[in-house]
């Protein structure tokens, strides 16, 4: 059983079509990358899974159950943004655990969680400063340590290395990688980057036009485009 299942999915805002009927598996611990051009539909499609925004058509299920009506905070999932969205007057530490305190967690488990969570990141000395004392690739660290610290059943990643320089860029890949290989959770990763796509997927998703163009591994698409778009989007394997 596939571990979030989408079928038929479609959405419309207002009377402007979006995705028209997206249906994919995601098997648990898959690394999933969703790519392709501005505006085709990505973060609309990773939304809907969050449950921050509404399906218009098909039906999305998570570990078997359909989630459709599904409140976004009973998914257990967590996303990352390019924005990061941390909260600027608070600390790593206090960014990292406001989710897990709000939620009624002990003390004491919420601190080893925090703590658990630096160790995997290397945040350890940096947990009480502000965002604004961060470089932006520790601060992405601390976005990806607040999601980590609350052991959601699966990641989702809308362009979250967008923002860094070239080098960083890599430097982060191998990290949420290697992160990815450490805790096994299904994870969900947008990017319009083909770079990207082909060194981190185990499965990339080709969107284009609100359609999955073709969907399979890296080398499977490299190989075996199925038409021109695919051929010309995916590019080479580095
Ligand atoms: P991507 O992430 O691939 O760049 P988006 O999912 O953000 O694409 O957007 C897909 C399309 O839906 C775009 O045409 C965008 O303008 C439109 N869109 C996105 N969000 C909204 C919204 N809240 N209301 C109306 N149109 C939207
Ligand atoms: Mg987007």
């Amino acid at each position: 059983m596939a571990e979030i299942a989408l079928k038929h999915v479609g959405k419309t805002y207002g009377n402007l079509p979006v995705l028209s009927d997206i249906s994919l598996d995601m098997e648990d611990g898959e690394f999933v990358v969703l790519v392709g051009p501005s505006g085709c539909g990505k973060s609309t499609l990773l939304r809907m899974i969050a449950g921050l925004e509404d399906i218009t058509a098909g039906q999305i299920t998570i570990g078997g159950k359909v989630v459709n009506n599904m409140p976004a905070k009973e998914r257990d999932l967590a996303m990352v943004f390019q924005s990061y969205a941390l909260y600027p007057h608070m600390k790593v530490a206090d960014n990292m655990s406001f989710a897990l305190k709000l939620a009624g967690a002990p003390k004491a488990e919420v601190r080893q969680r925090v703590a658990d969570a630096a160790r995997i990141l290397g945040l350890e000395n940096l947990l009480d400063r502000l965002p604004r004392e961060l470089s932006g690739g520790q601060r992405q660290r601390v976005a990806m340590g607040r999601a980590i610290v609350r052991n959601p059943r699966a990641f989702l990643f809308d362009e979250p290395l967008s923002n860094l320089d070239a080098k960083l860029r890599v430097k982060m890949r191998a990290e949420i990688k290697a992160l990815h290989q450490r805790l096994g959770k299904t994870t969900v990763f947008v990017t319009h980057d083909q770079t990207e796509a082909m060194t981190m997927a185990d499965k990339i998703v080709v969107l284009n036009g609100g359609n999955i163009e073709q969907s399979g591994p890296p080398l499977e698409l490299y190989a075996n485009p199925r038409n021109l778009f695919v051929a010309g989007f995916i590019g080479s394997p580095e």
